[in-house]
């Protein structure tokens, strides 16, 4: 029996949006993963101060994700974290807590591909997990987009969804077929002007942030 294969998400989410719902759909159905795992990041090192407090964020995730077919985990490690989010941290402490035979699986966006070689520690990434990497519109996902460094990096390890799903890490698959055109900043500033956000929105997202009087500017 092959090892266990642990999905894993993390973000912002300020708000979570349908664009992570898809993504973490998507990625499932190749990687068919025993759970998924969804990690609201503290205070990103990478952008300004977040909009929300992790409790709301938190909250939203739980109701965005609460009709998931596969096992969900709310992983609260990055928001109880007191230095920056660092992912390498994150996946060293699920590599420790899994231990070295489970297949860990990080799921992004073509923009976090792009933006790969300024994260702290990015090469040894693949030392604790594979990348699942998914299109996003408005971002190139070619393996030559990135720095010259990233791109090698990915040829050398491109490989299938099955190899990732029976291998613990050091992996990459390039997942072609997503095309969700939402993100978080769109949200906000659609939610700060009461413009529709029905389609960006899970419902019970949107009524928890009206419910809570979140993103308005007054
Ligand atoms: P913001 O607009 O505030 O920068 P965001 O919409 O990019 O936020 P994040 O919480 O930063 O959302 O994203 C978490 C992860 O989900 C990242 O890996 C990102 O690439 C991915 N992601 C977010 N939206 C999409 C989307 N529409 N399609 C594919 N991946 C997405």
């Amino acid at each position: 029996m092959s090892a266990p294969c642990i999905l894993i998400l993390g973000g912002s989410f300020d708000p979570v949006h349908t664009g992570h719902v898809g993504l973490a759909h998507y990625c499932a159905t190749l990687l068919h993963p025993d759970v998924l795992r969804l990690i609201p990041a503290g205070q990103p090192w990478q952008k300004p101060e977040l909009a929300t407090p992790a409790t709301h964020r938190m909250a939203m995730l739980k109701l965005a994700f609460a009709d998931c077919a596969i096992p969900v985990q709310f992983d609260d490690q990055e928001i109880c974290r007191t230095t920056p989010t660092y992912t390498i941290d994150t996946l060293r402490a699920l590599r420790a807590e899994l231990g070295e035979k489970v297949s860990i699986v990080l799921a992004m966006g073509a923009d976090q591909l792009i933006n790969l070689h300024t994260w702290h520690q990015w090469q040894q990434l693949f030392d604790y997990a594979h990348l699942c990497v998914a299109t996003r519109p408005g971002f190139l996902l070619t393996q030559d987009t990135p720095t010259a460094e990233v791109a090698r990096e990915i040829t050398r390890r491109k490989a299938s969804a099955a190899q990732l799903r029976a291998t613990p890490n050091g992996l990459v698959y390039l997942a072609d077929n997503l095309a969700l055109d939402v993100s978080a900043t769109t949200i906000r500033q659609a939610l700060q002007q009461d413009n529709n956000t029905d389609e960006l929105l899970p419902r019970a997202v949107l009524d928890y942030i009206h419910q809570h009087h979140l993103y308005k500017i007054n």
